[in-house]
């Protein structure tokens, strides 16, 4: 069982960040929820604990002690930004962790950034309290500024809300191999960068892709009884690593898409 702790910034007293006619910590509580929600509908192998599901005021050192005792595997912080920017960013403890922690943090802000369409300020480090005295691999990730109009009027959206708790609860279950509920193992992703009704279409495709170095195949997909040529270069079992395929060629010149398999 992996031990994640969802840490819902601020709380009671403290409303964190204010802007646009929203508070921090309504939408880091409702971040969480969300997040927590899809986790435990959707995958098993884990179990949760809320640094609190209500707007109730409570501490930092209680936060990461209450982890600590519990034996967390993962804090997770959520935070709304503020102070004159835009976009998401994430953080790990700026001084030493634990050897893990940095993988897990580029997988969770990977995935969000899949989910959200927000500017990506980074993957950052800082002395932040909960980082700092989590005994465990923590990170903070900060969604949006809250004092930024076009940021606002997406954390006013529930839809976008469930967008970036999916990131969230996503992340995590890659990050900790934890197994989806519905019967099947997982899933796992195939770059596509093409698909055509025409197999000799596919197949100048395939030989482009050889001159730059990829090697590709085509699967055969069927929709609306059409038959679609795929040429797919690569299949992963981690979004991330898909989606640096997909940069790779786009950079090349390639077009190409991410396609989720369930087995
Ligand atoms: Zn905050």
């Amino acid at each position: 069982m992996t031990r994640i702790y969802i840490d819902a910034g601020h709380g009671g007293n403290d409303s964190g960040a204010v802007g646009n006619g929203l508070m921090e910590k309504d939408l880091t509580l409702d971040i969480a929820l969300k997040t927590r929600d899809i986790l435990n509908n959707e995958y098993e192998g884990h179990e949760i604990m809320m640094s609190r599901t209500t707007d109730v005021t409570k501490s930092l050192s209680a936060r990461t002690n209450e982890a600590n005792n519990w034996g967390a595997d993962y804090f997770l912080s959520i935070h709304v930004n503020a102070g004159g920017g835009t976009g998401f960013e994430s953080f790990i403890y700026n001084g030493s962790t634990l050897p893990d922690t940095p993988s897990l943090r580029n997988i969770l802000h990977d995935t969000i950034m899949i989910h959200v369409d927000w500017f990506d300020r980074g993957k950052k480090s800082a002395n932040f309290h909960v980082l700092r005295e989590s005994n465990t691999s923590a990170s903070l990730t900060e969604n949006g500024f809250i004092d930024n109009a076009a940021d606002a009027e997406k954390l006013k959206s529930d839809d976008y809300l469930n967008r970036i708790a999916r990131g969230h609860a996503e992340g995590l279950a890659e990050a900790f191999h934890l197994d989806r509920k519905d019967g099947g193992n997982g899933v796992y992703y195939r770059v596509i960068a093409g698909s055509f009704t025409s197999r000799r279409n596919a197949e100048n495709l395939l030989d482009s892709l050889s001159e730059y170095g990829y090697d590709g195949f085509i699967g055969i997909f069927t929709h609306n009884d059409q038959t679609f040529y795929r040429v797919i270069v690569g299949s992963f079992q981690t979004r991330e690593n898909a989606k640096n395929r997909v940069d790779e060629l786009k950079a090349d010149g390639f077009d190409a898409f991410i396609a989720v398999y369930e087995y």
